[in-house]
């Protein structure tokens, strides 16, 4: 069985390097905003081009965080991809703003020629979340929301190290959100997230909303959350950092095999935006027969994962915003449509050749 993602085979190629690390942190007594977290925060700043990094507790936390840290809430609309992961609506919707849904272009992400028909003077700002390891048109967005005087926050959980022009995604609007859950690009071994900014204000703030709105032991300048990365993941982090590179390449080279390897007359490859390198966080096809398909694979030993079967405007979760099918029929194409197939760090040549072999043989 060639599984979608099998997270041992990256901690495998690494693995003395994690173990060493876990070690010295265990034994340094010191578990919860130290050293560890400090210096992936420098050395991840350094590494996307931002000024500051603040450690969190997650990706959504990042996201609910930034739009607090912008202000945003009660009253205010964000604009954001239809085909988001819910979590992107969640950080929006937990701060009492309102979600306004886009429909994704054909590299599937916002298509930000239709961001401004639906700006209205609640708009405060635009969410671009950076799917699937590609990049939003940034050049757009920051151009719409420079003349609309919006805020611009990137939710770069799918993202890590990808490029728009020769700048990473979360270095172009005023709020990068960054997930370490284990399955992202740079992913730790448990929940973990940060925010990247160049304002050093928005930046203090994030340092204290995290730890309980204290910027000092026993002072508590507002009410803030229990959200803070800890000294374990980043450790790990650190050690992953150092091999990210590579891994994107890795991914790259896996998604050329397929690219070049796969033709199949049922099946839409993807497509890269121009501008855009991207690191690959999931390889996803577009098929009209996706049910079938996903269950041939499944007979032929390839696992493949859907993202997403259900968008949030029609979730349960989000009944109450009085949504209904049809309202964005190409998302909700999509739904029906998308099928990721495998794509990890330390998947072997004959792997690669199986998964483009079987999915070449398949017959609607
Ligand atoms: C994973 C993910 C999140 C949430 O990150 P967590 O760390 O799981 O909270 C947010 N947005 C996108 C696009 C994601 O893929």
């Amino acid at each position: 069985m060639i599984p979608a993602n099998d997270l041992r085979r990256q901690f495998e190629l690494h693995a003395s390097e994690y173990e060493e690390k876990a070690v010295q942190v265990l034994r340094s007594g010191w578990y919860i905003l130290g050293n560890e977290v400090k210096a992936f925060e420098q050395e991840f700043a350094a590494y996307t081009g931002a000024k500051h990094c603040v450690g969190l507790a997650s990706g959504l936390d990042a996201l609910i965080l930034a739009f607090r840290l912008l202000n945003i809430g009660e009253g205010d609309e964000v604009i954001v991809c239809a085909n988001a992961y819910i979590a992107c609506v969640m950080g929006i919707t937990v701060n009492g703003a309102a979600p306004v849904f886009v429909e994704p272009d054909r590299h599937d992400n916002i298509d930000a020629d239709k961001i401004e028909s639906v700006i209205t003077p609640r708009t405060k700002a635009i969410l671009a979340v950076h799917l699937f390891g590609q990049s939003c048109d940034m050049d757009k967005i920051m151009e719409i929301a420079r003349r609309h005087d919006l805020r611009v926050v990137e939710d770069c959980a799918q993202s890590h190290g990808t490029m728009w022009k020769g700048k990473q995604t979360g270095t172009f609007g005023d709020i990068g959100c960054f997930s370490f859950y284990p399955t992202k690009n740079l992913g730790g071994f448990g929940d973990g997230g940060c925010l990247t900014t160049d304002d050093d204000a928005i930046a203090a703030r994030c340092r204290t909303l995290r730890n309980y709105g204290s910027d000092r032991k026993y002072h508590f300048d507002e009410v803030g959350m229990n959200s803070r990365l800890d000294e374990m993941q980043a450790g790990l982090l650190r050690v992953k950092l150092t091999h990210l590179d590579e891994f994107s390449e890795e991914r790259r080279r896996i998604a050329r095999r397929y690219l070049d390897g796969i033709r199949n007359e049922h099946i839409t490859l993807p497509d890269v935006r121009p501008g855009v390198v991207s690191t690959w966080h999931q390889f996803v096809i577009h098929t009209a027969h996706r049910d079938q398909l996903k269950a041939y694979l499944l007979e032929n030993g390839v696992g493949s994962e859907i993202h997403y079967p259900i968008p949030p405007h029609l979730s349960d979760a989000y009944r109450h915003l009085g949504y209904h099918e049809g309202d964005y029929p190409i998302t909700e194409q999509a739904a029906k449509e998308v099928l990721s197939l495998p794509m990890f760090n330390g998947m072997t040549e004959a792997e690669i050749d199986r998964v483009i072999e079987v999915v070449n043989g398949f017959k609607a």
